[in-house]
């Protein structure tokens, strides 16, 4: 199993880094966590894209996370002879976000249908939204999901995989909490977005400060590592995002408290969460 880093971003656009989203590629399946900014120009970079994904998986409703999923809907609609169904994971409230963008993306679906002869009808999404608990399950793939805390963005969840003999946990937006905490032992890999309280704290805009009520600092991420027994910890999402020169540093804060394998990753990198 593999995880690939399609975004690395946070709500701050940035040259480099894509707005949030990862690639998982599980017993040769493609799951698709959230759908930042450019996620879809970073998928066709890893080989992959719209028509392939098997899922998607929402960790929250929060617009940078989800900037691209109309494109995905798009994209696997119009590129897919015919058109396969998409299946979309997220929590309470996803049903109506898929509504709500099928309704904006009417004009459009439309235009295509009315051009193009093979098209009988718009862009089929199947939705299952979690609170928790077993998602999917089959002989190669397991998925899980636990409530976390975002407050007032709610509900949350963060994501489990299990697949090809490894464990990759994808976090989003979150408080440690004991949602988080349970599905994260034992795992391989545990993907945290992050935040930095020092340089937050430093620039001091009110706006920027609330940014710490719902975020986990990399202190944050790192105990929750420990807590979990986890192997692999992954800095994701870091608001502000370090220059490449600082990146050591706050990986060296996330070693004060956790002594597992810390990564910092950038846009396309891809880690091995196990062999198989
Ligand atoms: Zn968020
Ligand atoms: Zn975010």
């Amino acid at each position: 199993m593999d995880l690939v880093m399609t975004g690395t971003g946070s709500p701050i656009p940035d040259p480099n880094r894509a707005g949030p989203s990862q690639l998982v590629v599980a017993a040769g399946r493609h799951l698709l966590v959230d759908a930042g900014r450019g996620c879809l120009m970073r998928l066709a970079a890893a080989g992959s894209g719209a028509g392939a994904l098997d899922r998607v998986l929402l960790t929250h409703l929060h617009s940078d996370h989800l900037t691209d999923f109309n494109d995905v809907i798009t994209s696997r609609w119009i590129g897919g002879f015919p058109p396969a169904p998409l299946d979309v994971v997220g929590p309470v409230g996803t049903e109506r976000l898929v509504g709500d963008t099928l309704a904006m993306l009417g004009p459009d679906i439309g235009y295509r249908i009315a051009h193009h002869e093979d098209l009988e009808s718009g862009p089929e999404v199947r939705v299952q939204e979690t609170s928790g608990g077993l998602v999917h399950e089959d002989d190669e793939v397991r998925i899980t999901s636990a409530p976390t805390e975002h407050r007032p963005v709610h509900p949350t969840v963060a994501y489990r995989i299990d697949a090809d003999g490894g464990s990759v946990v994808l976090a989003g937006d979150t408080v440690p909490c004991a949602g988080l905490d349970e599905l994260c032992v034992g795992a391989d890999v545990y993907v945290q977005t992050v935040v930095r309280d020092d340089a937050i704290r430093h620039v001091a805009i009110p706006r920027l400060m609330d940014v710490l009520d719902y975020h986990s600092t990399i202190a944050d991420a790192a105990q929750t590592a420990a807590r979990a027994g986890v192997g692999t910890l992954v800095l994701n999402h870091v608001v502000p995002a370090p220059a490449p020169a600082h990146e050591e540093e706050l990986v060296g804060r996330a070693a004060e408290h956790f002594d597992g394998r810390i990564l910092l990753p950038a846009d396309l990198e891809r880690i091995a969460v196990s062999v198989a």
